[in-house]
C-alpha cells in the first residue's frame, strides 16, 4: 500500500473534507507513491516523535495538529523547520487528521469519553449540512434524459445510492404569448401536455451548475422548476455527549476523570457538590463553544485550555466545567491506531509512545 492509497482509505471513513475553513490537514510531507512499512499515531509531531518513528522504522506519522498551518517562508534549522528538515532527511510521511478527526463520530472527544468510561456517546454539536429539494416538470418522453442529466450532476444522491428521484404523472397546462417559441403548443391557446413531475435532492453547494443543466436539458423555452434549501444533521459535528451510569458529585466526578484519563492536575470550575450525569466533551479547547454546549442537556462541561477570564464567564453562566487540559486529546494515539487496524491496511500501526505535553506540572 503506498501513501496515496492509505489517504483515501483513511477518507473513507474520515474524510478529510469535514474539516474547519482554518484547519490544514491530509499529507503535509511526503509522496503518496511512497510505500508505507509502518504508521505512527501521535498528538503532536515533535522532534522526539520524528526519531521514535525512524528507530521504530515507521515511514507515516498520522499527527493530530498539524506541524504546518501558515504558508513557510523557509525551511531551515530554526524551530518547527527542524521537524520539517528531519522528517524530509529520513524521508518520513506526515499525515495530519485534526478537526476532521474531532468531528467524526469516533474521534477525539470519543475516546476521551470512552477512557472515562462513559456510556451511551453520540455527537454533541452535530454539523449541519445544507441540501436543496429540486422540483421540476418535464414531457413524459423527456423525463429520462432529464433526470440522467441531473444525477450527472449530482441530484439524487443519499448515502450510498445516486439517481434517486420520485417521479409522478400530470398535466402541464400553458399559454405561449406572442414573443414566446413554444417547443409544443401554439401562440395564444391553451396547450395541454402529459408531463412527469421530477423531485430530488442535492447538497446546496451544486445549485448554481444544477440549475444550468436542468435548462439545458430540458425541451422547454422555460422551464418550471422550484429550489428549496434545508439542513439536516450530520453524523459528524464536534464533541461527544455521552452519560455516567449513576450520578456522582462534580467533586467525585472530577477525581473519575483525573484517574481515569491519568491526570496530574483537574481543575474544577462550578458547584462541586452538584449532582453529575449527563456529560458533554470537546477535546482541546473547547471553550468557544460553551454556549452551543449550555444549550444542551449537559450537567458537565469536559475541555481543555480554559482561561481565567474565561472560568469566570462559565461560572457566571452556570455552566459547570472540568478543565482537563488540552493534552487529554493524547487519548488518540490509541484511538487511532483502533480505527485503523479495523481498516485492515495489512501494515503496522504504532502508538507513539512520547509524552508531547510542553507543561510539567511541579
Ligand atoms: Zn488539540
Amino acid at each position: 500500500m503506498n501513501v496515496g492509497t492509505l489517504l483515501s482509505e483513511i477518507n473513507d471513513v474520515i474524510p478529510f473534507d469535514k474539516v474547519e475553513s482554518w484547519d490544514n490537514v491530509g499529507l503535509l510531507i511526503g509522496d503518496i507513491q511512497e510505500e508505507v512499512n509502518g504508521i505512527i499515531t501521535t498528538l503532536d509531531c515533535t522532534l522526539e516523535v520524528v526519531n521514535e518513528a525512524v528507530e521504530k522504522d515507521c515511514n507515516v506519522i498520522i499527527a493530530h495538529h498539524p506541524l504546518i498551518f501558515k504558508g513557510l517562508k523557509s525551511i531551515n534549522e530554526e524551530g518547527y523547520n527542524k521537524i520539517i528538515r528531519l522528517l524530509i532527511k529520513h524521508n518520513i510521511n506526515l499525515i495530519a487528521m485534526h478537526t476532521n478527526l474531532d468531528h467524526y463520530e469516533k474521534g477525539v472527544s470519543y475516546y476521551i469519553s470512552e477512557k472515562i468510561g462513559l456510556k451511551n456517546p453520540r455527537i454533541l454539536l452535530p454539523l449541519k449540512e445544507k441540501y436543496c429539494y429540486l422540483q421540476t416538470y418535464v414531457p413524459k418522453d423527456n423525463a429520462i434524459h432529464l433526470k440522467d442529466a441531473l444525477a450527472a450532476a449530482g441530484v439524487g444522491e443519499i448515502g450510498n445510492y445516486k439517481h434517486c428521484f420520485y417521479t409522478t404523472e400530470g398535466t402541464g397546462e400553458f399559454e405561449a404569448q406572442n414573443n414566446a417559441n413554444p417547443y409544443v403548443g401554439n401562440i395564444g391557446e391553451v396547450h395541454y401536455e402529459d408531463e412527469m413531475k421530477i423531485e430530488g435532492v442535492l447538497k446546496e453547494s451544486l445549485s448554481r451548475i444544477v440549475i444550468k443543466t436542468l435548462i439545458d436539458n430540458h425541451p422547454y423555452e422555460t422551464p418550471a422548476y422550484q429550489i428549496m434549501p434545508f439542513e439536516v444533521e450530520s453524523n459528524f459535528g464536534t464533541g461527544i455527549f455521552a452519560e455516567l451510569e449513576v450520578p456522582l458529585t462534580l467533586y467525585e466526578f472530577a477525581q473519575l476523570v483525573k484517574e481515569r484519563l491519568q491526570l496530574d492536575v483537574v481543575k474544577l470550575i462550578g458547584d462541586s457538590k452538584s449532582l453529575v450525569q449527563n456529560v458533554g466533551i470537546i477535546g482541546g479547547s473547547g471553550f468557544d463553544f460553551y454556549q452551543s454546549v449550555k444549550g444542551t442537556n449537559v450537567d458537565v462541561f469536559l475541555t481543555g485550555d480554559i482561561k481565567y477570564h474565561e472560568a469566570h464567564d462559565l461560572l457566571m453562566h452556570q455552566l459547570n466545567t472540568l478543565d482537563i487540559s488540552h493534552y487529554s486529546e493524547y487519548v488518540m494515539k490509541d484511538g487511532l491506531k483502533s480505527i485503523l487496524e479495523l481498516m485492515d491496511l495489512e501494515c503496522r500501526v504504532i502508538a507513539s509512545e512520547i509524552n508531547t505535553d510542553p507543561f510539567q506540572v511541579i
